[in-house]
């Protein structure tokens, strides 16, 4: 791609904005790490406000004037799924740079970069079908309807584990809506989203409609989060940094949508087939090294139930292969980050000396061949009290707490024991238990004997602290835009100029 170009050994990555590839105004970069390999592989600019103010206007222009202003929905949608297309024939390229770049596994990429696809063709589809209302009037002379219309700039920050999907959850509703974005994507994992921008570029969007800027939270994150000219931002991050987004929005009073973090309960009941529970227990925590913001991290058991689900547990997770991320047999790859590793293996030396008792992994695997990248074993504690450190706060690693419980009441009183509220599993073979318990949980999504599924058609958001707003499904088209109410009166009069109509 145009946006390569190699200094030393590191590869050289750009930002878009205005349709140009640019370098930070001050040419300052930041490293972009191999997890696997320890050393950095690429370089992206670290941006400053000056960076962010040029990447704003030209989304703010874009927006205000020039041909995206002038496409009719359908044409946005036509857009968008030429975009699918392209997507599809790219995706096999974006996953490689995306395990090379935050570590995860080749194996799942790739389904997962197709699937991207799809967010696309659905909200292209749906670009021209949001209609207002005539509305019913108490006042007869008046005809009133409603539009739906777009908000503007769209900021849109993400988060390092699955830079691609985090962004098309946004970026497809946003566009369809028909704002214009500006995209900050982790300091930790930007490479993908670079490359990834360069295809709106050939499905034939205007320029300016989609710009990025790289850079660290505080500096390129803050100036992006606080800027009057953002209509919007769209976070996907850590709950503390929602709330520094949040608060950053106040005083131009954005509109702000947040998908943070969780601590998700996986409830086993006595009643559930066992060896599917266990599956989704591993998936829940194991997949993607743990670093999802799902991760079925606190698994709640029977206590009926509890010794056996345990040995099923350890024996699968036992065996789990760890290894390079490219490789498509590697089932764990590394964490992305060396301070990621590091806050891991805190927590775990945390939960044993708060009495959780360590019966699978608990440190870094002693296989040489992993040396250089930044793994942790695939760690399971049993006797977990829900008032631990490990029940309560999220690790973003391959950490599982093991709670026994007894009764369904008590399953629902600790799983909702919890500040977050992302999603929750529950394993039964009773359908009314399954009613019960769904409707009964604190949280954005509930599982019943499935696990970490996800869907361009299906809404996906949190409760609590886990955040505000959705994504996906037809209604997170609305949190892109806003309503507008036209009246028209059709009899002119000369009604009291001093009262209300
Ligand atoms: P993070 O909060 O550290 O960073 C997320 C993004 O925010 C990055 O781009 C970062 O540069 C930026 N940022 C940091 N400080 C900022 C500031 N002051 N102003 C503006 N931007 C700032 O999160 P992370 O470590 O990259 O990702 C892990 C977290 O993301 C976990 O908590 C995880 O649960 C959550 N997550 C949530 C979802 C979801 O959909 N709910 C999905 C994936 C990850």
């Amino acid at each position: 791609m145009e946006t390569d170009t190699t200094k030393g050994k590191l590869v050289d990555y750009r930002n878009l904005v205005n349709a140009r590839r640019v370098a930070a105004g001050d040419d300052r970069w930041i490293d972009s790490y191999d997890p696997y390999r320890g050393e950095p592989w690429a370089r992206v600019p670290r941006c400053t406000s000056a960076d962010v103010d040029a990447a704003v206007a030209a989304a703010k222009a874009a927006f205000r004037s020039g041909p995206w202003r002038g496409l009719t929905p359908t044409d946005r949608g036509k857009l968008l799924v030429r975009l699918a297309g392209l997507i599809e024939a790219n995706a096999e390229r974006l996953g490689q740079l995306e395990t090379r770049d935050n570590g995860k596994l080749i194996a799942e990429m790739g389904a997962q970069t197709r699937y991207l696809a799809e967010w696309y063709r659905y909200f292209g589809g749906l670009a021209d079908k949001i209609e207002g209302s005539v509305l019913p009037m108490d006042k007869p002379s008046n005809f009133t309807f409603t539009r739906h219309e777009a908000l503007g700039v769209v900021a849109m920050i993400t988060a390092w584990n699955s830079p691609l999907l985090l962004l098309s959850w946004k970026l497809a509703a946003a566009l369809a809506a028909g704002n214009t974005a500006v995209i900050k994507p982790s300091e930790h994992a930007s490479v993908s989203t670079l490359e990834f921008v360069a295809l709106f570029e050939e499905a034939g969007f205007p320029p300016g409609v989609v710009n990025t800027v790289t850079g660290f939270g505080p500096e390129a994150g803050s100036a992006l989060a606080s800027h009057p000219d953002v209509a919007k931002v769209a976070f996907t991050g850590g709950d503390f940094t929602g709330q520094k987004i949040y608060e950053a929005g106040a005083p131009t009073l954005k509109h702000v949508s947040l998908e943070l973090g969780g601590k998700s309960p996986n409830i086993v009941f006595d009643d559930a087939n066992l060896d599917a529970a266990v599956a989704g227990a591993v998936s829940g925590i194991f997949a993607a090294t743990g670093q999802t913001c799902i991760a079925g991290s606190r698994l709640l058991v029977q206590r009926t139930v509890h010794d056996r689900v345990l040995d099923k547990l350890i024996a699968i997770a036992a065996t789990a292969k760890m290894g390079n991320p490219a490789e498509s047999t590697t089932q764990i790859g590394p964490v992305t980050t060396r301070a990621q590793h590091a806050r891991i293996l805190e927590m775990i030396a945390a939960a044993k000396a708060e009495g959780a008792r360590c019966v699978l992994g608990g440190g870094v695997p002693s296989d040489p061949a992993l040396g250089a990248g930044w793994f942790v074993q695939p760690t399971i504690f049993s006797g977990v009290v829900n008032t631990m450190r490990v029940a309560r706060e999220e690790i973003f690693g391959p950490v599982l707490s093991v709670i026994a419980f007894d009764t369904e009441e008590e399953a629902i009183a600790i799983a909702n024991d919890s500040v977050y509220g992302l999603a929750s599993g529950i394993w039964t073979g009773d359908i009314g238990r399954a009613l019960r318990v769904s409707s009964a949980m604190e949280s954005g999504t509930v599982w019943v004997n499935t696990y970490r599924a996800v869907s361009f058609m299906a809404p996906f958001g949190g409760y609590k602290r886990s955040g505000i707003g959705r994504e996906s499904g037809q209604e997170s088209i609305y949190e892109f835009l806003q309503t507008k109410t036209v009246w028209i009166e059709t009899n002119l009069s000369t009604a009291n100029p001093f009262a209300l109509r």
